[in-house]
């Protein structure tokens, strides 16, 4: 097989006529679960030298998670974050694309099983089917909440926030009944990016289009167990977005979590209750199903264990890598699940299953931190750059923000496109998106079973639920 050389070679990776399995000429066989940022940045490196690949992924794109906010508030489409696989390797013909859902790897064979009944067996398989979320048997979350880990969720949360302003807008006394309050559960990165983002369309864009619907009136509320936001980031770092936050007129409910949500409502442990038919859940993840195995070694959060070159422990045809798997770097440091953390793991899984083929040993992941960072908002970020986290805020950090967001989309159509969304929000604050598409995720039944009655009314932050 003709290695390609398009791209040159990643960091580290020396292009290389095929390796052999095992050290001869044949180019070894690798199976991909995923085509997230792990499975594509191993795909790549496998790609230019000649390995013969195969990426299964449930859908025909590569989507980019840090941006579902944005398309769940109209501020990007859902094609400027996703990219077709097929069209990421089309000059890659070692490269075959499979959309399919796995449901069960065999790691000892590196066999894969789909539920559409197909069978992938490789000389090797590298697991990077990232994760989904955890709403850690909080009851009513999985059927009533709106998760954001795919594109897909991004579309149904999208249907759902047009949708109660079109329903408030119809009969505004549907307002006291929480048609515009919004919760937002989790502080953490994603909760504080939809919670700042759900501020700004209220305040510079729905306003414009409701012209007899006072959306001044909307609430963002964001609940939190911590005593920040962004926990991980620094104290400073805290001030800046606690500020920016109620600034914006977001209320943050801190030190409490969510103990039930309810078609109509999220009650929290302390009994508050909070009307409302928009609920985010941002509270937590776990690994995709993708039919592995019992045994295997787990890590925290039910996260595959790794060994320091990304092969799952006694597994030598088995590779484990993004935020499935438990991931540290050279020195031991356990690392967050991240984009980059993720692309520069599959990356380095994909060059160690080359030397393998070669016959040489493998190297332990060295991870390049660029650092943390998080969007609040309009104008507004924090980032704590490096490994030594120069930390900066504000406009700058917003910039910083869009450049290692856009560096880290999967192709230069892509960084075209949602720089021109990007653009067109800022000086427009016209959302074209901002279209209704889903009827099955915006309808609500109003006055259904789960509508509030009035002999119960719903209680408010503070009160004491056995007064009620
Ligand atoms: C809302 C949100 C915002 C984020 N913001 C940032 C940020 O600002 N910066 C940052 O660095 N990181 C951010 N992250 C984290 C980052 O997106 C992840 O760390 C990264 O996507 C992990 O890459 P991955 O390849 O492991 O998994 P993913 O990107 O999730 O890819 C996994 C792939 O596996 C496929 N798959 C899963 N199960 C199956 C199956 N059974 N069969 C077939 N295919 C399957 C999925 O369809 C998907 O394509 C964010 C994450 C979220 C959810």
């Amino acid at each position: 097989m003709v290695p390609h050389h398009e791209h040159g070679s990643p960091p580290g990776v020396p292009c290389s006529v095929p390796v052999g399995r095992e050290g001869s000429t044949e180019a070894p066989k690798v199976v991909i679960v995923g085509g997230g940022f792990a499975g594509v940045g191993c795909a790549r490196v496998l790609a230019h030298h000649g390995a013969e690949v195969t990426i299964i992924d449930r859908n025909n794109y590569h989507q980019f998670q840090p941006l579902l906010y944005q398309v769940a508030t109209a501020q990007a489409a859902s094609n400027d974050v996703a990219s077709p696989l097929r069209g990421l390797f089309r000059k890659h013909p070692n490269v075959l694309v499979k959309k399919a859902t796995v449901t069960g790897i065999d790691p000892d064979t590196a066999t894969v099983t789909t539920a559409e009944g197909a069978t992938f067996t490789g000389d090797h398989v590298v697991i990077a089917a990232g994760s989904r979320a955890n709403f850690f048997g909080v009851p009513g979350a999985d059927e009533h909440a709106f998760p954001l880990y795919s594109l897909r969720d991004a579309e149904r949360l999208r249907a759902r926030i047009f949708e109660v302003f079109e329903d408030a807008d119809t009969r505004p006394e549907l307002v006291d009944r929480g048609a515009l309050t919004f919760v937002v559960i989790g502080g953490g990165p994603t909760g504080v990016e939809m919670a700042g983002a759900l501020a700004d369309l209220v305040d510079h864009v729905m306003g414009e289009r409701f012209h007899d619907l006072d959306v001044g009136v909307a609430r963002v509320v964001l609940v939190d167990r911590g005593t920040t936001p962004l926990g991980p980031f620094s104290d400073s770092a805290h001030h800046y977005v606690t500020k920016v936050l109620s600034e914006r007129g977001v209320e943050l409910l801190l030190q409490h979590g969510a103990a039930e949500i309810r078609a109509d409502r999220v009650v929290l442990d302390d009994g508050t209750e909070i009307p409302t038919r928009c609920v985010v859940w941002a509270g937590g993840l776990q690994p995709s199903g993708c039919g592995l195995p019992d045994d295997l070694e787990r890590g925290r959060g039910g996260r595959l264990a790794t060994e320091a070159d990304l092969r799952l422990p006694g597994r030598p045809r088995a590779w484990g890598v993004g935020d499935l798997a438990e991931i540290h770097d050279h020195d031991g440091t356990p690392l967050p699940q991240l984009g980059s953390v993720a692309l520069q793991a599959g990356e380095t899984a994909g060059a160690n299953i080359i030397r393998v083929a070669a016959g040489r040993p493998t190297k332990p992941f060295h991870y390049h931190d660029k650092g943390i960072m998080a969007m609040i908002g309009r104008s507004a970020a924090v980032a704590e750059l490096g490994k030594h986290r120069h930390e900066i805020h504000g406009q700058l950090a917003f910039s910083a923000w869009l450049g290692v967001h856009a560096a880290l989309l999967s192709s230069t159509r892509a960084r075209v496109d949602l720089i021109m969304s990007w653009g067109w929000d800022q000086f427009t604050k016209n959302r074209s998106p901002a279209v209704i598409d889903d009827d099955d995720a915006a309808a609500i039944d109003w006055d259904g079973p789960a509508a509030s009655t009035d002999d119960e009314e719903p209680l408010e932050h503070g009160e004491d639920p056995d007064a009620a």
